[in-house]
């Protein structure tokens, strides 16, 4: 557990939660020899509703991460009129008959992972114009029931989108098993990325983020420790 959790420190309030997080990510980065404006930091704003997420965009926060497009449809739109410049990133599973609202919605997708997908969302970017960065999710524990390409299979799907597809993808992204230390699945996750040619990493969340800095992440997404327990 890190300095940042929320349980030992019950009275702080979600923007002082912020900066403890930021302050551990640029930590992090400087001692991996980065600079922390190399780390993005995702505030997970899923479950929670717009009373509990403006403190942390009148902090200052910008970026914040979504797992459900219908969640985030109904709450994004009017913080977004608020407070303007944010930068919404879907990190949940999306399902192509919801890649339109996706596409109109999300600035970022990190959770790109099958071929329909990638056919879906290629049309809708040709038609739309608008085009969302996207990451490729791989699933590093091969564990059945979570999303992801698996890293046997990545090497080729990164081709496919890009040849078949012709989508330009930024990075990948993995959310390790709960049970396995979490170091060995970011270590992949960066192989994998490096022999693509990709230089951006989605990985790390409350209870890991530091590590995956050090690992080289890029993006880390981190929801608990912000903005306390879910429900
Ligand atoms: C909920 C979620 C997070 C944030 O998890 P915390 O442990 O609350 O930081 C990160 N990534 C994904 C994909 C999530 O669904």
């Amino acid at each position: 557990m890190n300095a940042a959790t929320p349980t030992s420190a019950p009275l702080q309030s979600a923007g002082a939660r912020l900066a403890a997080v930021r302050h551990a990510c640029d930590r992090a980065a400087a001692e991996s020899g980065r600079k922390g404006g190399d780390v993005t930091l995702i505030c997970v704003s899923k479950t929670f509703g717009s009373e509990e997420i403006a403190p942390v965009l009148e902090a200052g926060h910008r970026v914040f991460g979504e797992n459900r497009v219908q969640e985030a449809s109904g709450k994004w739109p009017a913080l977004q009129e608020r407070f303007g410049g944010v930068s919404l990133h879907l990190i949940g599973p999306l399902q192509s008959n919801k890649v339109r609202e996706a596409v109109a919605l999300f600035d970022v997708i990190h959770t790109l992972d099958r071929p329909s997908l990638a056919e879906a969302l290629a049309r809708e970017i040709d038609r739309t114009g608008r085009k969302p960065e996207l990451f490729i999710q791989v699933n590093t524990g091969e564990e059945p029931q979570k999303a992801g390409v698996t890293p046997a299979d990545a090497d080729d799907f990164i081709a496919r989108c890009r040849g078949e597809f012709g989508l330009e993808i930024i990075g990948l992204m993995c959310i390790p098993p709960v049970q396995d230390p979490p170091s060995p699945h970011f270590a992949l996750l960066g192989k994998i990325a490096a022999r693509n040619g990709l230089s951006r990493l989605s990985m790390g969340m409350s209870g890991d983020f530091e590590q995956a800095i050090m690992l080289g992440a890029t993006h880390v997404r981190v929801g608990s420790a912000i903005f306390g327990s879910r429900a």
